[in-house]
């Protein structure tokens, strides 16, 4: 097993669910892994960059800036095909103001209207950035490729997973259970290869 050495990461997130993931991951590395629930005053940032990636490495430069530690960011989204590639980087509001994640359905299936199976094909993509407080970082991306669905089905998962079917398990992401989605999705792939590469450089 690796030890880390000066083993403190801020992980750039305060959504629980991933924070549970990568803490899992990161189990017996010896990481002491913080995030933004233990600085509440960290500065909001603005995503506005026009990739996952360039959306994670800000939020990683700010980050590590402000707290003066390596830091882990990620960014992700869905692409649809059909939609060239939309909703992508906006798939948080893509219903606009006051977005939920059923709107968000909703608006989806509605574009999707009347599109043939063949033509829906998509994919949910993540964007990792791990970034040093001397200014150098990596980046580790995954993706889970999949199909629109015409209606939704499962209860499990947040966001579009009700509508994304994996064409390997015949369901929706909703319907697969938490630790097979984590193992095989898009966050789930990128958080093995940042585990990786910590484990292969034997530090932060
Ligand atoms: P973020 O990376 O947490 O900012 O996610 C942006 C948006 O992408 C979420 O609000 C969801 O709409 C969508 N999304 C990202 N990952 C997933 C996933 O695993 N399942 C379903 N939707 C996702």
């Amino acid at each position: 097993m690796a030890q880390i050495e000066n083993n403190t990461i801020v992980f750039a997130s305060k959504n629980k669910g991933k924070i549970r993931e990568l803490k899992a991951l990161l189990t017996g590395m010896n990481v002491d892994l913080l995030s933004l629930h233990d600085y509440s005053d960290a500065p909001h940032i603005n995503e506005d960059g026009a990739t996952f990636y360039e959306n994670a490495l800000k939020k990683a430069r700010v980050i590590s800036e402000y707290t003066g530690s390596t830091v882990i960011a990620d960014d992700s989204g869905l692409e649809v095909d059909y939609l060239g590639g939309a909703p992508g980087i906006h798939s948080a509001r893509y219903s606009g103001a006051g977005a939920t994640d059923e709107r968000n359905i909703r608006k989806l299936l509605e574009e999707m209207e009347g599109v043939p199976e063949e033509q829906r094909g998509a994919a949910f993509r993540c964007a990792l950035v791990l970034y040093r407080t001397d200014g150098t970082f990596e980046i580790f991306e995954g993706e889970l490729k999949g199909t629109i669905s015409r209606e939704p089905s499962g209860s499990e998962g947040f966001g579009y997973d009700p509508v994304f079917v994996v064409p390997e398990y015949g369901k929706t992401v909703a319907e697969i259970d938490p630790g097979t989605k984590n193992r095989i999705s898009h966050r789930g792939t990128a958080f093995v290869k940042l585990k990786k590469s910590l484990q292969e450089r034997q530090t932060i």
